[in-house]
């Protein structure tokens, strides 16, 4: 278990003085994160690393995840695809379903919701909680981590509801804002450079990796790590590949991802991409356990094309990896990606798989250019997008919540009486 002192090798030690800082008032205060998985995707990775160094900087911290039925799965990714802006259906019966949900899962969490300091309810699943619980005492905030730009408006029209007796909210972008009547933070997510998925690895773990899925080490890699979503694009991935193939014929495909306990439509896009790929042998697509990270780390370091070609997103912490491992990503120009792709600089941005293809070749025939773009990239994250960063908002988000009627807030040094 990392802690936060470990991080003093990554950042120096006036950042982490800095959170400790940032702490002092907040030391004891009781936060709940409340999410509706422990496992896949981006919300359950960053909060595995964010709850531990939280509570390890004195705040008492728990992570909650709600429970539900298949069929309530089912009615919140069609929220998240409403409010990635696909028209989807929105009945009576589903919507009651959708807040029993949240009734009963209130009933177990509730003296745990009522008596925290701050709860920070995560995208759509939870939302109603805040309903069932009419004597909490703390502040009550919505992270979400959604690509709102363009949400069908009936969707955000109704979550709406829900979302503005919250007392703040915070989003990944500016795009992302909604007229709501509380405070809006600007928020991006980020990662853990101590982690497995992120931490160093010799080239023969790189390697091993490769072996272990039957690619061959000697022939460029292609790769996407995303759960089977039909935003993440993967068969425009595959055409794009079909297209870079004609002109580098030795190209092979990796479509690494796995499941969401929260993502019910997983099972039917991994069947599209498998249809997809065919017979074709130089496709692999390799459906992963929860816990691959020092795989996901390997195969990130190893490819020489990093795509994630997604067509909303809400940050894409996909791409943050690659860029950390010195990889300049193919982006799909929207949501998140657009803060971390920086075009021509650290990767590529592209709207369509012939852009992808193109841009693809592009990495493949100077290698050396890429070197240099993967040189930036890690530098991108590192100034921006670090745990440690997004730990100093959290922090400050917190006090701002708590004290920010008071006309001070006093940050004492450590060592300050
Ligand atoms: N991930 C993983 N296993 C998989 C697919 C994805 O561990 O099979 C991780 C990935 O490395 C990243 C996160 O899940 O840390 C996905 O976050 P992102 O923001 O890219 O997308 P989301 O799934 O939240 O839409």
């Amino acid at each position: 278990m990392t802690s936060i002192k470990d991080y003093v090798a990554v950042t120096g030690e006036d950042v982490i003085d800095r959170l400790h800082q940032l702490a002092r008032p907040l030391r004891g205060m009781k936060v709940v994160h409340v999410n509706s998985t422990y496992v896949g995707g981006g919300v359950a990775e960053i909060l595995s690393k964010l709850v531990p160094l939280q509570k390890d900087l004195g705040l008492d911290v728990r992570w909650e995840v709600i429970r539900g039925e298949e069929r309530f799965f089912q009615v919140t990714k069609s929220f998240h695809n409403g409010l990635q802006g696909i028209p989807v259906p929105l009945g009576e019966t589903l919507l009651k379903g959708y807040e029993e949900t949240g009734a009963q899962n209130a009933e177990e969490l509730r003296s745990i919701l009522e008596e925290a300091d701050i709860v920070i309810i995560h995208d759509p699943q939870p939302l109603p909680l805040l309903r069932s619980c009419p004597n909490r005492k703390g502040k009550w905030i919505w992270r979400c981590h959604i690509d709102l730009s363009h949400p069908y408006r009936p969707v955000w029209k109704y979550l709406r509801n829900f979302v503005q007796e919250y007392d703040a909210s915070i989003f990944s972008l500016a795009d992302f804002a909604q007229p709501l009547p509380h405070t809006q933070y600007l928020m991006q997510p980020s990662i853990d450079p101590l982690s497995e998925k992120n931490m160093d690895l010799t080239q023969e773990e790189v390697h091993a990796a490769k072996l272990q899925f039957g690619l061959d080490p000697d022939r460029p890699i292609m790769l996407q790590v995303s759960r089977f979503d039909r935003f993440k694009d993967p068969l425009g991935v595959v055409k794009a590949y079909r297209l870079v193939k004609s002109f580098a014929p030795s190209l092979q495909l990796i479509l690494a991802g796995g499941g969401a306990t929260d993502d019910p439509e997983g099972e039917a896009v991994l069947t599209e991409v498998r249809n997809e790929a065919g017979t074709d042998k130089d496709i692999h697509v390799l459906l992963l356990p929860p816990d691959a990270h020092v795989t996901i780390n390997a195969l990130q370091r190893g490819a020489d094309v990093v795509v994630q070609k997604s067509l909303k997103e809400g940050f894409g912490l996909t791409v943050t990896e690659a860029l950390w491992k010195g990889k300049p990503v193919i982006g799909g120009d929207a949501g998140g990606i657009r803060l971390q792709v920086v075009n021509h600089q650290t990767g590529f941005l592209v709207k369509t798989p012939e852009g992808a293809a193109l841009r693809a070749r592009y990495i493949l025939r100077h290698p050396d250019i890429a070197l240099e773009m993967g040189l930036r990239a890690k530098e991108l994250v590192r100034q921006n997008f670090l745990l440690t960063r997004n730990l100093r908002e959290y922090l400050s988000i917190m006090l701002t919540s708590l004290y920010g009627d008071q006309e001070r807030i006093e940050l004492q040094m450590e060592s300050a009486p």
